[in-house]
């Protein structure tokens, strides 16, 4: 039987070799002091990933076409959904699919976050839409315990099981497949901009919130329980955003009446399976989660969950492209041969499938230091509500996994959701005139594809975010910056293994963009300083910067210096596997040869283009400041 999980030695490298589970069963569960039973337990995991495997062959992909030509309806203020996607979903209900990483004391299967994401990759080649739509289902009932844990309003017994929690309710609800949530941060006027996002809250006399405003392209938004930021103070700022949990219905006087509704959803180009909603809120109802002003603290928490889980998607979906254009080429002759013989054909094929590897690398990576950071932090908080701490070690460990997670998420965001769009393209066009019809799943690919860059946090936002960590990481540690620089370049040259030394190259160079641009825009800031009274030209250069204005030349750059780093972080981490897994090292040689060329090209652009750009915008700006003075 058709498998999307078993079919995939590579995915099956990770889960039946490399992922250290002990450390994660450790974390999650109480019974890994018993090799057996902890044992067992990844039995299961592992049997949970075959049977979405085979669901993801069986259920999803034969029903993928038929979902996207149906597509999702607005009828009387209702959602309705094709019958097939309907059925689809009772099925994931009946199997348990909903409590996947819920406790068992709530009724779930208590499953890593993990194993939750690697199943979207095998979702995701199935179809993009359909693992989405499920996802605002398991990460939701997730995000609920999680958030009731960190501000302790989940009690524990002894044993550290829960007893009850606050959201108890919506957590059964969504277990039950009643209903989902959904995440509402996006506004007509602002998408990228959280700070300028309009919808307010309003502390009552009795201490309730209500909350009135308007939220578009909400992700399964007809769901019942909807996270939402908004302003509870009126000024520009992140700080002023709080978050809440606001139901579309609601209980009032033993009556169940509308507390929010869905307005209008979206006739998109793709994604067909998932519905894009309207949401509009009118002194509804809404529970501060958290404190006030801690909304988007916690919604970050949130997103890079979901960026995380984007990646896997991605990779999903450029694992179908492959696959499609793969067995097309095999078949498809031209000139004599097939056309995957033909060595342009034979060079797409062979890049597409070396990088969903590479991007895989560093996706799991960043998903099992996810896991145990939250893990232990979730840890944390419970002993913190006993009165008691974490000792040092583990609350270092849980620093180091944190930092970690944080530095491979956007690239991953960047890196996955990009290359789902070439591959995408790239199978269509294997496919020649056939993979622009519509009887072809190619077509279908790239328009689910386009939105994989947008949503969560679009490619700019996460290079920008790459950015801003990796320059201020630079700036408060410049000395072990310079040492971890001079390290590459000696170990460049001194490296036995022909592979090492390329990584040791490309690190040099990453070392090298980012050296670049510190000095780009310490450079401009110090003639900006010089600019005016000498007396005050230190207090300019250290104390006045704007991250608009100074940082003009790494705002430029920042793509290009995320891919950089992309390239690094997967050849170190394929690197790293070769050194335990001898059969990894042609993958990692394969890679390096196809990435450090890449580095170099980038480096060069960082180094030596754009002055003329900013100078333009730098004049733009100017006088349009001129313009508002007149
Ligand atoms: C199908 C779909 C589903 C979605 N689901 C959800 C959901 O569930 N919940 C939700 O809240 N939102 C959702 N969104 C909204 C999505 O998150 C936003 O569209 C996205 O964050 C971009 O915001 P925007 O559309 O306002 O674009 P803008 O912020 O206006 O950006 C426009 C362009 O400018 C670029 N840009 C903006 N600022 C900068 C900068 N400082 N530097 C460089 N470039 C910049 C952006 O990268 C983009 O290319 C969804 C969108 C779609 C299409």
């Amino acid at each position: 039987m058709s498998n999307f999980y078993k079919d995939n030695e590579d995915l099956r490298f990770y889960v039946e070799k490399y992922i250290d589970w002990k450390a994660i069963v450790e974390v999650l569960e109480r019974n890994a002091e018993d090799p057996a039973a902890w044992q067992q337990t990844v039995e299961t995991y592992k049997e949970v990933l075959s049977t979405a495997g085979e669901v993801a062959a069986t259920e999803i992909a034969p029903r993928a076409r038929q979902i996207d030509a149906e597509g999702m309806h607005l009828q009387n203020g209702v959602v309705v959904a094709p019958k097939v996607h309907t059925e689809l979903f009772d099925t994931l209900r009946d199997m348990g699919m909903y409590g996947l990483c819920a406790p068992q004391e709530l009724g779930g299967m208590n499953c890593p976050g993990v194993l939750y994401f690697l199943m979207g990759e095998v979702f995701g080649r199935a179809d993009v839409s359909v693992l989405v739509h499920y996802g605002f289902h398991v990460a939701s009932a997730y995000w609920l315990l999680h958030f009731s844990i960190h501000e302790g309003s989940t009690e524990f017994d002894a044993d550290g099981r829960i007893v009850k929690t606050r959201f108890q309710k919506p957590i059964e609800d969504i277990l039950a497949g009643k209903t989902w949530g959904s995440m509402d941060l996006t506004e007509p006027n602002a998408g990228s901009d959280l700070a300028a996002l309009r919808t307010r809250a309003i502390k009552q006399e009795d201490g309730t919130w209500r909350l009135t405003g308007n939220k578009i392209f909400i992700t399964s938004g007809h769901g019942n329980y909807h996270f939402v930021l908004a302003k509870t103070e009126d000024k520009n700022s992140l700080t002023a955003l709080s978050l809440f949990l606001v139901p579309l219905k609601i209980e009032r006087n033993g009556e169940t009446v509308t507390n929010a509704y869905v307005d209008r959803i979206e006739e998109k180009c793709g994604h067909h399976g998932s519905a894009t909603c309207s949401v509009q809120f009118d002194n509804s109802e809404a529970e501060l989660i958290g404190k006030e002003g801690e909304g988007f603290k916690l919604m970050l928490k949130l997103m890079n969950h979901a960026r995380l889980g984007v990646g896997f998607e991605s990779i999903g979906l450029a694992q179908a492209a492959y696959c499609l254009a793969r067995d097309y080429a095999k078949e498809r002759r031209s000139m004599g041969k097939p056309i995957d013989q033909h060595p342009m054909v034979a060079d797409y094929l062979d890049e597409m499938d070396v990088t969903i590897r590479a991007i895989r690398a560093i996706a799991v990576e960043a998903a099992v230091a996810e896991e145990l950071a939250t893990g232990l932090e979730l840890e944390e908080s419970r002993r913190k509500q006993r009165g008691a701490v974490m000792d040092a070690d583990t609350h270092r460990r849980i620093k180091r996994l944190r930092r970690r997670a944080r530095f491979i998420t956007p690239l991953l965001k960047y890196a996955a959701s990009e290359q789902a769009v070439y591959m995408a393209r790239m199978s269509m066009q294997l496919h020649g005139g056939n993979g622009y019809m519509k009887d072809c799943d190619a077509e279908r690919l790239l328009r689910d594809s386009l939105v994989l860059p947008v949503y969560e946090g679009t490619s700019q936002i996460q290079a920008l975010m790459a950015l801003k960590d990796n320059i201020s990481w630079i700036t408060k540690k410049p000395l072990l910056f310079l040492r971890k620089m001079a390290l590459a370049k000696l170990n460049a040259a001194r490296a036995e293994d022909e592979i090492e030394r390329a990584v040791y190259r490309m690190q040099y160079m990453a070392c090298s963009a980012q050296r670049a641009i510190v000095q780009r825009v310490a450079k401009d800031k110090w003639s900006e300083a010089t600019n005016g009274p000498l007396a005050q030209v230190f207090d300019r250069f250290f104390k006045d910067w704007d991250p608009k204005r100074d940082f003009a030349h790494g705002q430029l750059h920042a793509e290009r210096l995320t891919r950089i780093l992309v390239d690094v972080a997967a050849a170190e981490a394929l690197l790293d596997q070769a050194k335990s897994f001898p059969e990894r090292r042609e993958l990692a040689a394969r890679w390096v040869e196809k990435a450090e060329p890449r580095v170099r090209y980038n480096l060069d652009l960082i180094e030596n283009t754009g002055n003329a750009l900013l100078n333009r915008l730098e004049i733009a700006a100017d006088d349009e400041l001129t313009a508002k003075s007149a």
